[in-house]
This record gives structure tokens, C-alpha cells and sequence, in this order.
């Protein structure tokens, strides 16, 4: 997602892209998303700065970290950028800065439910399945 400063209307605009995950390089071990991100972003210019207002849209395939159990999460993210006007650049790339907000915005230890009981540490079991074959617990 590209902007040419040279061409900001003085009312500014909106510019709307979607991304698949592998476009932004977003297919990793550890970040998983189950929907293209759409991005939309609001661009207005002042004197010397143009600022985009960036509103970010996806569906994340997490896993539990307890139970490690699979689960979607919708994820909704509005930031406020500020980029400097250059003169030898006139072009944005916002590109790395959607990248980035969602890989800092990208749940670290999620929970399939509050209270989820794990695995047993014996066998593996799922213990929100009511309780395991090894019987320890
Ligand atoms: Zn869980
Ligand atoms: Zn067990």
C-alpha cells in the first residue's frame, strides 16, 4: 500500500488494499492468520507531514496456551500514523508499518477460554475434555 505525497489532495483520501497473509509476510511460526488483512487507510496532508489514519481488519488463528487448542480471533486495530514529508521520497510504503501492528499487536499467551485446565502434564490429555486416561490428575 503506496502513497504519493505528491498527490494528496488538500481534502485528503482514503485508500483501501487487501493483503493476503503471505504478501506481508505474515505466514510464520508463530503468527497465523485465517483471513486476508484489510487495510484502509485515511490520508490527509498538512504542512509538513502527512498523516494516515489506519484501520486494520483479519481474522487470527491462534492457538490456546494451555491447551493448545486451534481458535479464531477477529482482530480490529485502528492507529494513527504520522509520516514526514520528503521531498526525495515523495512515495510511502506502509507496507512494514501494517506488518508491524500486527505482529505487536499479535496475542502472546491467548486462552481459549478463561479457566482453560491445560493439558495433563503426565499424558497430554486435554483436561477440559473432562479429565485424562492416565488418571494422575
Ligand atoms: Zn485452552
Ligand atoms: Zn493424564
Amino acid at each position: 500500500m503506496k502513497i504519493d505525497t505528491r498527490q494528496i489532495p488538500d481534502k485528503g483520501f482514503t485508500l483501501t488494499e487487501e493483503f493476503s497473509p503471505k504478501e506481508l509476510d505474515l505466514d510464520t511460526e508463530i503468527i497465523k492468520l485465517s483471513a486476508p488483512v484489510k487495510a484502509k487507510a485515511v490520508v490527509s496532508k498538512s504542512y509538513d507531514a502527512i498523516g494516515v489514519a489506519l484501520t486494520l481488519n483479519t481474522s487470527l488463528l491462534l492457538s490456546c496456551s494451555r491447551c493448545l487448542e486451534e481458535m479464531a480471533s477477529s482482530f480490529n486495530r485502528h492507529v494513527e500514523l504520522n509520516y514526514a514529508a520528503d521531498k526525495l521520497d515523495p512515495t510511502i510504503d506502509l507496507d512494514p508499518d501494517i506488518r508491524e501492528e500486527i505482529i505487536l499487536s499479535y496475542p502472546v499467551k491467548p486462552l481459549c477460554k478463561d479457566g482453560c485446565k491445560g493439558l495433563c502434564p503426565e499424558c497430554g490429555g486435554n483436561l477440559n475434555e473432562g479429565g485424562c486416561s492416565c488418571g494422575t490428575t
